[in-house]
């Protein structure tokens, strides 16, 4: 996967465990959890360490640092977050506030396939600030995508290719 619009590198798996769950976690810009806690809980936030996230489905954490000093929940955020269970509605397009079941909606009652098709349906216009708003700090296209393709699988239809450049 290429880097995304605002240049951010991709989402890499690392030796960091969660100190929760154990489960390894996946190395997060700063500015992810800058931009997605509420204000209460960035008062408390350290941009200076080196922030990891919890892709753990059932694991409270979302956010560590690698030294396990400072730890936030998904209730520490302003947002829903699309890989924790129990985190409503599931958003495949944090830019755009697009969420999983809109997707859905747009490949079987439009037929539409992309992510911009698909976002002009709901929104005036397309942005893309994936970096800050996604909360992994990653593009948003490979979840988008994996949705629009299980919405063609349920309709028996091929499903796209997702392209390799974000937005
Ligand atoms: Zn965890």
């Amino acid at each position: 996967m290429s880097s995304c619009c605002c240049g951010t590198s991709p989402t890499h798996a690392s030796q960091h465990q969660c100190p929760s769950c154990n489960t390894p976690t996946v190395s997060v810009p700063a500015t992810a959890p800058q931009f997605l806690l509420t204000k209460e809980a960035k008062y408390r936030f350290d941009q200076s360490f080196k922030w990891f996230a919890c892709t753990n489905p059932d694991c409270v954490t979302l956010y560590v640092d690698s030294e396990n000093r400072q730890r936030f929940q998904v209730s520490d955020a302003k947002r829903t977050i699309w890989f924790k269970n129990g985190s409503e509605p599931k958003i495949a397009c944090y830019c755009n506030r697009i969420s999983f079941n809109a997707v859905h909606v747009a490949v079987q009652e439009n037929g539409l396939t992309s992510w911009k098709e698909i976002v002009l349906k709901y929104r005036q216009q397309a942005t893309c600030k994936c970096d800050c708003l996604n909360p992994l700090g990653v593009c948003c296209t490979e979840v988008f995508y994996g949705e629009i393709n299980k919405a063609l699988k349920a309709l028996g239809k091929e499903p796209v290719s997702i392209p390799d450049s974000c937005c």
